[in-house]
């Protein structure tokens, strides 16, 4: 119960990392606000929750996350309602996989609007209330590619050093308001995207890997559920790695 009756926000909470994210907290005492992008989404992943838990304290909103009015208004409704607004938990995102050759100008917008840009509209509204209460966490989702970066789709890598530079640049700033910032980087992660790759991609990707599998959402939840709690009291500013080891 390392999050006993904190109030957590996770974007992408309706499947693939951002539920197991959402799974984790829930199980840990935390009671759980899940943003999605369209109500059907949201309905469907409350009820596999209440599901497999009917104890569980969660609810889900679906504001327009590249509008920071709406994120402000649902995190103080939020609020409102449970008193606090203690850890945010940016993971929504999109990744891209178009040749530079083809590569169009709204394809870098689009992955920078949702990849950054949300980002900073939520921090920024989950730090005001933070700041105000006395302090929270706010974690990023970032990628192994924010390393290494990719083959193609120059997009998605470049989101995710954007990501990495946030992290570090808002735990610098928002460390007086005992804010915590850090992110996790997942290595290839079993969600839907790539359970359905066949055999002949998966087998060479996994030789790749020096712990020999690719990873499973829980492994990416259990980074995140450190960082959001208190056994990560002094730790702010990192990218915490969950790849198996993989260097590619
Ligand atoms: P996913 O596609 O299964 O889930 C994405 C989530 O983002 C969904 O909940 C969806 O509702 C939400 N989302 C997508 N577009 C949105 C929009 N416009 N507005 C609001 N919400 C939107 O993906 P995933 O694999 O679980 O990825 C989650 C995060 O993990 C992403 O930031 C991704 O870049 C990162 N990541 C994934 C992997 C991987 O191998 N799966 C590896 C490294 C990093």
């Amino acid at each position: 119960m390392l999050l006993q009756n904190k109030v957590a926000v996770v974007t992408g909470g309706t499947r693939g990392i951002g539920f197991a994210i959402v799974e984790k907290f829930l199980e840990n005492g935390a009671r759980v606000i899940l943003f999605g992008s369209r109500k059907e989404t949201v309905d469907k992943a409350l009820s596999a929750l209440k599901e497999k838990n009917p104890a569980w304290e969660v609810s889900g909103m679906f504001p327009d996350l590249n509008k920071p009015d709406e994120i402000a208004r649902a995190f103080s409704e939020i609020r409102q309602k449970y008193g606090a607004l203690d850890i945010l938990v940016n993971n929504a995102g999109i990744s891209q996989s178009e040749s530079l050759y083809t590569y169009k100008p709204e394809d870098f917008e689009k992955i920078m609007n949702l990849n950054v840009l949300s980002i900073l509209y939520a921090s920024q509204a989950a730090a005001r209330i933070m700041k105000e209460q006395g302090g929270g966490v706010i974690l990023n989702t970032s990628s192994m590619v924010s390393i290494y970066g990719q083959p193609s789709g120059v997009g998605y890598p470049a989101s995710k050093f954007a990501v990495n530079g946030i992290t570090k640049s808002l735990a610098r700033e928002l460390g007086r308001d005992h804010i915590r910032v850090n992110a996790v980087a997942p290595g290839v992660t079993e969600t839907d995207m790539v359970k359905v790759l066949p055999d002949s991609v998966i087998q060479p990707l996994i030789a790749t890997i020096p712990l020999g599998r690719v990873g499973k959402p829980e492994d990416v939840a259990n980074a995140f559920l450190f960082l959001a709690s208190d056994m990560a009291s002094y730790v702010s500013g990192e990218i915490l790695s969950v790849d198996g080891a993989a260097r590619c």
